[in-house]
Formats: C-alpha cells, sequence, structure tokens
C-alpha cells in the first residue's frame, strides 16, 4: 500500500509540479511511486531526487484522456494505492474524474496544503471562488488534485531509486486527440511561473504592455493579465488569470492597475506574495495584498525595473 503520483512533461521538460507531488507524498510518509508518461533519463533522476522511490515509466505516445486515465486507474488498482496525487493542470483534470470514478474512491480537487498521513490527511483547498479555504480530514482512499506552485519541492532525496517500466491496457478509448495548437503565450509559462507580472485596465492601453514586459524580463516572470485587459483586446486570453481564466499560484504576484474584483482573486489569491500597484487607496486588491503602493503604475513600474537592473548589473 503507498502514495501513487502522476507526473507531467511540457515541452519534452518535467514540470515543476511532478516534484511537488512526490514531495507531498514523501510528507504523508510514502512510499512515492509516480507514473512518468514518455520520459526519459534525466526525468526519471529529477523525480528520485524530490521523492520519488519508484519511478513507473509507461511509453505511450499519444495522449488521450481515456487511455490516460484507464492506465493509472489499472496501476492504482495493481498496487492498491491508497493516495492517489494528480496535478491539477488541464491534463490532470481532464483524467482524475475517471480515474476516481473508475476507482470508486473519494476525489478532492485543487489541493494547496496537504498534512497528516497517508491513512488521515489534513487538507486545504479554495472554496467559493477563493473566497475562503475549506480544511478537510479525509481518509484514505482518496484522488486529490493538486494546485501547481502550492508545495515545497525536495531535494537531494534518498530512496530506492527504482525504476520499473509498465504496459497497462489502454481500455476503451472513446477521445482521441488529433492536433494540439499551441497558443503563444510569452515567454515563461503562467501556470508554472514562480513570478507573475500582471496590469489591468488601469494600464490604458496594449500600447504599455512593454513597461510591464520589462518589468517580468528582469525578474524572469510570467505575465499576466485581468479580464478587463483581456476584453478589450489588449492582450490574448492565454495571459488572463482568474475566474474564467488560470489559476496561479506564485512565489510573488504582481498586480499593476488592477481592481481586484473577486473573479481576479479567484485565480491569484494563493499567490504566497502579492504586491499591488493602484493608484486608488479604497481599491479592494490592497485587502489581499502583502505590500501595496498607492501610486501611479507608470512612474512605479519602471522605477522598480531600473532598480532591479541597477541591484543585479
Ligand atoms: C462570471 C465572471 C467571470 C469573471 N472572470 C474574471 C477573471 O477570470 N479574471 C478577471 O480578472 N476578471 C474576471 N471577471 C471580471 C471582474 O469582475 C472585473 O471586472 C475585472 O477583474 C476588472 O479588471 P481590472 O481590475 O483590470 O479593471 P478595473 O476594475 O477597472 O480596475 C482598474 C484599476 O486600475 C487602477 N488604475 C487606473 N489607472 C492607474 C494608474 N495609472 N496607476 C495605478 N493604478 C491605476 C484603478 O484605480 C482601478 O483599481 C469576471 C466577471 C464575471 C461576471
Amino acid at each position: 500500500m503507498s502514495i501513487l503520483a502522476v507526473a507531467e512533461l511540457k515541452d519534452g521538460n518535467l514540470k515543476k509540479i511532478s516534484k511537488e507531488l512526490t514531495s507531498a507524498g514523501q510528507k504523508l510518509g510514502g512510499p512515492v511511486h509516480i507514473i512518468l508518461f514518455n520520459g526519459n533519463d534525466s526525468h526519471v533522476s529529477e523525480l528520485h531526487n524530490s521523492g520519488a522511490d519508484v519511478v513507473i515509466k509507461v511509453n505511450h505516445k499519444e495522449f488521450s484522456p481515456d487511455s490516460w486515465a484507464n492506465m493509472i486507474t489499472s496501476i492504482a488498482k495493481e498496487m492498491n494505492a491508497k493516495v492517489i496525487l494528480m496535478p491539477h493542470s488541464l491534463i490532470g483534470r481532464d483524467c482524475a474524474g475517471k480515474v476516481a470514478i473508475q476507482l470508486n474512491t473519494n476525489i478532492i480537487a485543487d489541493v494547496v496544503e496537504i498534512k497528516g498521513n497517508s491513512d488521515v490527511l489534513e487538507i486545504k483547498k479554495p472554496i467559493y471562488s477563493g473566497k475562503a479555504f475549506a480544511r478537510l480530514k479525509v481518509s484514505s482512499p482518496v484522488l486529490i488534485t493538486i494546485r501547481p506552485n502550492s508545495q515545497e519541492v525536495l531535494e537531494n532525496y534518498q530512496g530506492k531509486k527504482e525504476v520499473k517500466e509498465s504496459k497497462p491496457e489502454e481500455g476503451l478509448v472513446k477521445v482521441k486527440f488529433t492536433n494540439i495548437q499551441q497558443v503563444e503565450s510569452g515567454k515563461v509559462q503562467l501556470t508554472d511561473a514562480s513570478i507573475i507580472v500582471s496590469g489591468g485596465r488601469g494600464i490604458k492601453g496594449p500600447e504599455n504592455w512593454p513597461i510591464l514586459q520589462e518589468l517580468a524580463d528582469v525578474l524572469g516572470a510570467a505575465l499576466g493579465a485581468s479580464r478587463a485587459a483581456v476584453d478589450a483586446g489588449w492582450i490574448d486570453h492565454s495571459h488572463q488569470v482568474g475566474q474564467t481564466g488560470k489559476t496561479v499560484s506564485p512565489n510573488l504576484y504582481i498586480a499593476c492597475g488592477i481592481s481586484g474584483a473577486i473573479q481576479h482573486l479567484a485565480g491569484m489569491g494563493s499567490s504566497k506574495i502579492i504586491v499591488a500597484i493602484n493608484k486608488d487607496p479604497d481599491a479592494n486588491i490592497f485587502k489581499v495584498a502583502t505590500y501595496g503602493i498607492v501610486d501611479d503604475l507608470f512612474k512605479v513600474v519602471p522605477a522598480i525595473t531600473q532598480e532591479i537592473k541597477r541591484l543585479y548589473s
């Protein structure tokens, strides 16, 4: 009986959430097995170092939510997994419900904190679009999807470092992906970013994004946006943060000219440090901000960029 996690790759690289899952599994007492679809030796060693005792390699090039879910289910049954940890990502969410139904187990989605042990887990997750957090105590067996960037990553974990190959049954496949078109969404992926610089209606127009992009570049950050900026056609929807956009959990979220509507907070409220730059001292964003600057963003943002350049030049 152990903990089973599922790794995810993006453009040939292991997504950080995969290592967050193995680390979270060790927090629960392990041992941690992780399924790696189509991975290589370097992914295996990254997973071993971050808390995986056993990496189960599965060669299956074509992603399909049906076949991946069937394979995860079959491995979970075979090893009698108590806890299944999956990324709260597009792929994770696509498969998790199916796996939970097939295993007839409980599912808890979008978890940001996990404690306890693999028999009784203590869980924290946002509810009511991020207005509040629920704390739950749940007994295994259970399937949990974890919000990317919410967990610390173990380094230099010294476990069994075992590798297994598995060829689980693909099972009944109703949905097949014929083509995946990548949307151009900036240099750094929003959902994985540890720093996000985000702009709202306060940036006044698309011609002003370079001011925010310059700050994002010096920080190695991704560019986010409010729905008002997206709806105005100033930036692509792939940058939108919030209830109808992406859910992010970076170490640092810099909100520039964003009022802090509840639908925006739903997507970024679990950020570790929030810096708000807004000229309205009563803006709602200041209620969640760790640090607030009441001033004109067109003065403040370039000043921060210059200071960071000066410090690191
Ligand atoms: C069903 C539903 C789903 C939604 N989903 C989302 C979502 O996913 N994401 C999302 O963001 N919103 C979402 N919204 C919209 C949300 O309610 C807000 O309308 C939106 O977030 C407002 O965007 P904003 O903060 O950029 O604009 P505003 O609310 O207009 O705020 C602009 C801010 O900029 C400040 N400002 C102006 N000029 C400057 C300056 N020079 N310097 C500094 N500050 C300045 C102003 O003081 C103001 O606070 C949703 C709404 C609904 C009904």
